[in-house]
């Protein structure tokens, strides 16, 4: 992982933070997934956050470029 690179690690963990707080039902079946499970990672140009339902498996990303700020709320 290439997280220290970031510099912002503590500004991402907090939009990943925000998902879990905002995205916590699945758009496709309705479940609700109280823990969260919002993953990040990146490969150095982008970071991903991704969901994965527990329930019914659709997947929910958002992407972000890293350099650009993510979206504020
Ligand atoms: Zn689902």
């Amino acid at each position: 992982m290439s997280l220290n690179r970031l510099g912002g690690r503590t500004k991402f963990e907090r939009v990943r933070a925000r998902y879990e707080e905002t995205e916590k039902k699945c758009t496709d079946c309705g479940y609700v997934d109280q823990e969260g499970n919002w993953v990040s990672e990146t490969d150095g140009s982008r970071i991903v956050y991704r969901h994965t339902c527990p329930s019914c498996d659709a997947v929910r990303e958002h992407t972000f470029e890293l350099g650009e700020e993510p979206p504020s709320r």
